[in-house]
């Protein structure tokens, strides 16, 4: 499942949440549903990883693994 990292507009907090089908997400905080979508560093990742340690992430879409080393993304929560 997709795991969007969120900002709330009303207070300024982030959160990070599961999003499932069209439903919005409420601010963890204040309740608030003023919510800006941030760009997730690796929504998806492939756990296909070949023996040399490349991983076939690159290519996922619109996401962006940019920050990411190339043959880990624990940084991105995918430990
Ligand atoms: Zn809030």
């Amino acid at each position: 499942m997709p795991i969007y990292e969120y900002k709330c507009n009303a207070c300024g907090k982030n959160f990070e949440t599961l999003v499932m089908g069209k439903s919005i997400p409420e601010c963890p905080s204040c309740a608030g549903k003023d919510l800006s979508r941030l760009m997730s560093a690796c929504g998806f990742v492939s756990k296909s990883a070949g023996p040399s340690g490349e991983t076939t992430a690159k290519s996922s879409g619109s996401s962006s693994c940019g920050s990411c080393s190339s043959s880990s993304c624990s940084s991105c929560g995918m430990g």
